[in-house]
């Protein structure tokens, strides 16, 4: 065992030392065996949610009634779930009843692909009852069981057979695929933050050109929202695509190349947050000056800087590389004159006593925005006696 696992061992001892089974379970097994960076470490049990409860000093019920338990140990979470086997997914959100058991093949009976129902016990042994380890170096996304028996029971495990395929760059056996093909009708009945959740993990795949393969054989997107209803965008999705570090960066992306579809109905039909409709705002913004003016301080200063890797990213995807050689956004940044306005050697007080006969008005905000942009571009020096100098030649419209 090593790293995150090492912590999260105690977890799974103080479970067994009061008599029940717990193991390391789904995508922490998988990405151990794949050396790959360890996500969120999920543990599966016997003992009942209320069990867990009692057993850990810092709890959150999450999910009491699915059996899910997030456990604070050591400041790290774990999330504890009690073996189950599921009902019917009939609002296509969660099973309409759970059924807790007490043997952990059950549980791993219900998962969704072979490579995501490996278990692992505390001293690293693997418990693999449907081939996940031999998948996982064949490289496939295969469902446990009938692919159109599981997909029929919760479709969103069409969209994350894709998810896995961009983030792991596996290929989709040929019966899976088949199934996909076959029951793909059914994601329409998906809540729409479901399918958004895991096409964000989606567009940060690694290997996304393989996901959007997948995407564009089985015609998904089809069902997608805003995408369903402008099929074409398939087309506009750059040969080139990287991994990208958020939904906005995807709509972004596709409001610069299809101005038509605003980035407010691609945030509203996809449920995002105000966050990213914000995020996706920078970005498209900063794309539209790249594109008239290239990448000068202006642009370095209005971003702001958590968008830095995003903005680079999409440049690199949009233009061609020879018109855009390596960007250092961070780099530029250092290079500032300026920061903020409030770093500006000039303020509203000071242009108000500069123009004593003029009211006060939305024309100080003008002129000092007009100032900033002057220092920020290098134009001017950021001195008291220059700016003001250069205001009394410049003098601010009125009104
Ligand atoms: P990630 O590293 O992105 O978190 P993950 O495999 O852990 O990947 P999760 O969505 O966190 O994926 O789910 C945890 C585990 O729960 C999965 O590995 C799988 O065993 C099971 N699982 C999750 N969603 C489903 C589903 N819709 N149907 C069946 N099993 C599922
Ligand atoms: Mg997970």
């Amino acid at each position: 065992l090593k790293g995150p696992f090492l912590d999260a061992r105690d977890v799974i001892e103080i479970i067994e030392s009061n008599g029940h089974q717990a193991y390391f379970v789904g995508g922490c097994v998988r990405d151990l065996l794949l050396d790959r960076p360890i996500g969120d470490i999920d543990i599966t049990t016997s003992a009942p949610p209320n069990t867990v409860m009692n057993l850990f000093k810092e709890v959150i019920p999450v999910g009491i009634e699915h059996g899910t338990v997030i456990v604070r140990y050591n400041k790290e979470s774990y999330e504890v779930t009690t073996f189950r086997v599921e009902g019917e997914y009939s609002d296509h959100r969660h099973p309409d009843q759970v059924e807790f058991i007490d043997q952990l093949d059950k549980d791993l009976e219900r998962r969704d692909f072979t490579i995501n129902a490996l278990a692992m016990d505390k001293d690293g042994k693997i418990t693999d009852l449907f081939h996940g380890v031999e998948d996982l170096q064949k490289k496939v996304i295969r469902t446990v069981g009938s692919g159109v028996e599981r997909f029929t029971e919760d479709p969103l495990r069409v969209i994350r057979a894709l998810r896995f395929s961009s983030q792991l760059g596996f290929s989709i056996e040929d019966e899976t695929l088949a199934a996909i093909h076959q029951v793909k009708d059914q994601i329409d009945n998906l809540a729409v933050e479901r399918i958004t959740n895991e096409m964000t993990k989606f567009l940060s795949g690694n290997h996304v050109r393989v996901g959007l393969d997948y995407l564009n054989e089985t015609k998904i997107y089809n069902y997608l929202p805003v995408w369903s209803k402008h099929p074409e965008i398939i087309d506009i999705i750059p040969r080139n695509l990287q991994p990208l570090g958020s939904l906005a960066e995807f709509f972004a992306l596709l409001h610069f190349k299809m101005p038509s579809i605003s980035i407010q109905t691609w945030t509203k039909e996809w449920k995002c947050s105000n966050k990213e409709r914000t995020e996706a705002q920078h970005l498209i913004t900063a794309l539209a000056y790249f594109q008239d003016n290239g990448l000068d301080p202006w642009l370095v200063y209005q971003l702001p800087n958590h968008f830095y890797g995003g903005f680079t990213r999409l440049v690199h995807t949009i233009f061609t590389p020879s018109s855009v050689s390596q960007i250092d956004m961070e780099n530029l940044d250092s290079k500032l004159p300026i920061h903020s306005r409030k770093e500006l050697e000039i303020d509203g007080n000071i242009l108000i006593e500069l123009f004593p006969n003029v009211k006060k008005g939305p024309w100080i905000q003008k002129a000092l925005s007009r100032l900033e942009k002057e220092v920020v571009l290098g134009h001017l020096e950021n001195d008291q006696i220059i700016l003001k100098e250069w205001i009394k030649w410049n003098p601010p419209e009125i009104n």
